[in-house]
Parts: structure tokens; C-alpha cells; sequence
């Protein structure tokens, strides 16, 4: 699977930790954001929050699907994936 390319917009990011949660759920059987493959980050006096996916990420696309605020979003698949199977 090559993934799917995801845009990241920060600005609209709510902090529901939703992305975390459904990631770690997919990946590890348990609600735990610490373990999910996607970093959320709200700096203090940050304007915006801090988005990333970690190294670990194989862009399986479930978080965008479960991000209600628009902050991820599935563009298109990935031509150039590192991880394939
Ligand atoms: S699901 Fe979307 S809005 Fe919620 S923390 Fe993740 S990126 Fe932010
Ligand atoms: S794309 Fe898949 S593996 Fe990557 S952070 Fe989102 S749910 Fe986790």
C-alpha cells in the first residue's frame, strides 16, 4: 500500500486529539496518543498548533478521515512512498 498524500493545515487544528486516538487505535488495539504516528502540539503563545506525522507513519489516511475540523485532509495518493508492501 503506497498511502495517500495528506494535507496538514495547523491553523485549523482544534486539539481533539482525534487523530491520535483513532491512529493508535488502528496500530496498537488502544486509545493512547502517545503511540500514534502523528504529533499534535500546541506551543504556548504559538499561533497556531503544531502538526507532524512521525516516522512511523504509513499514511493509511485514517486520521484525516476522522479529523471533523478540516485540519488534515487526503489530497491524493502518494506517488513516492517510502513505505510499500
Ligand atoms: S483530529 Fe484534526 S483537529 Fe483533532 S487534533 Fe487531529 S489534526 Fe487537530
Ligand atoms: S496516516 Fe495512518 S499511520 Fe499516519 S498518523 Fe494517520 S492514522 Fe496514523
Amino acid at each position: 500500500m503506497k498511502g495517500y498524500d495528506i494535507r496538514i493545515e495547523p491553523e485549523k487544528c482544534s486539539s481533539c486529539l482525534v487523530c491520535q486516538m483513532r491512529c493508535s487505535l488502528q496500530y496498537f488495539g488502544e486509545f493512547n496518543p502517545s503511540k500514534a504516528f502523528i504529533a499534535v502540539q500546541w506551543p504556548e503563545g504559538g499561533v497556531a498548533n503544531e502538526v507532524q506525522f512521525t516516522e512511523d507513519c504509513t499514511y493509511c489516511g485514517i486520521c484525516a478521515r476522522n479529523c471533523a475540523y478540516g485540519a488534515l485532509t487526503i489530497t491524493g495518493r502518494r506517488k513516492n512512498a517510502a513505505v510499500e508492501s
